[in-house]
């Protein structure tokens, strides 16, 4: 309890030295105080994406790490070191999304190896971002990949397509904890099909399954707080009403340009985004 409050008020103090940033570019929130999410994990909301830091003896792992900016690599960089004086070993990176890969480049010249999935490389190739975030040093082209750190093992998954073709879900099997990132959205701001990434609704509810049959109690979103298992069921179910919808309403002959706006969804709490709905069209037609 004593060290929980030396703890607190160490951390108190380096927040009250990390003033967050002012007039930032773009907008959008600052990067935000560390939190502890289980015992060596934490995440620092903010500046784009969360971002998840897994503490071993030997260094840290990271997932995601925020949009491009030396302030934004800074911030997170001091939230980081107010829990660990380890040096960053890894980087994991969930998809192409500047929100998630905008700092890669920095994070590269610290000598940090970069992680991502193979289709994740592939999308930044024709990704329409400025700058364009650099491609990852080490990239795995199936379905798994395990991150060993310090006694430690991170498993990372590609379940298939959903927000990108180049999703990775980051499993922490010893903390029962999942990082899904975009995979699941949270409040009213519904899930995105990235079609120009190689996303796909249609594929999103069996990557759900995938993630659902993990044993985890704690999941982290690319945005917004910690979920539970109930609250990734329901988000499916949801999920997978829109896509039911969604072919019910082609199987009746609805115009490709129409397909977004026949769809009922006022009663589902979030509106599902296709910047193609062409392509989400025709994958429901096949
Ligand atoms: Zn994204």
């Amino acid at each position: 309890m004593l060290l929980k409050t030396a703890l607190l008020s160490l951390l108190a103090v380096s927040l009250a030295v990390i003033a967050p940033a002012q007039g930032r570019k773009g907008g959008g929130q600052p990067v935000q105080p560390i939190q502890q999410v289980k015992p060596g994990l934490y995440m620092v909301a903010g500046a784009g994406a969360n971002s998840e830091i897994r503490v071993t003896p030997d260094g840290l792992i990271v997932v995601d790490g925020k949009l491009a900016g030396e302030q934004n690599y800074n911030d997170l960089m001091a939230q980081i070191k107010s829990v660990s004086s380890q040096p960053v070993k890894f980087l994991i990176v969930t998809h192409h999304h500047a929100d998630h890969t905008g700092n890669n480049d920095r994070f590269l010249a610290a000598g940090v190896q970069v992680l991502g999935h193979e289709n994740l490389k592939k999308n930044l190739e024709t990704y329409r971002a400025n700058p364009v975030p650099a491609p990852p040093s080490m990239t795995y082209a199936g379905a798994e990949t395990t991150v060993r750190l310090g006694g430690v093992a991170v498993e990372v998954h590609h379940f298939g397509r959903a927000h990108t073709s180049g999703d990775s879900v980051v499993y922490f099997p010893d903390l029962k904890t999942v990082v899904v990132s975009d995979v699941v959205t949270t409040g009213a701001t519904g899930p995105l099909a990235d079609y120009a990434g190689g996303g796909s609704f249609l594929e999103w509810s069996q990557v759900l399954d995938s993630i659902l049959k993990l044993d985890w109690d704690a999941c982290i979103p690319g945005n917004g707080g910690v979920l539970t298992k109930a609250d990734v069921q329901a988000y499916k179910a949801k999920i997978d009403t829109f896509v039911a919808r969604a072919k019910e309403a082609v199987a009746k002959g609805v115009a490709p340009d129409q397909l977004m706006a026949q769809i009922k969804t006022d009663d589902l709490g979030f509106t599902p985004r296709a910047p193609d709905p062409a392509a989400f069209y025709a994958e429901l037609k096949k």
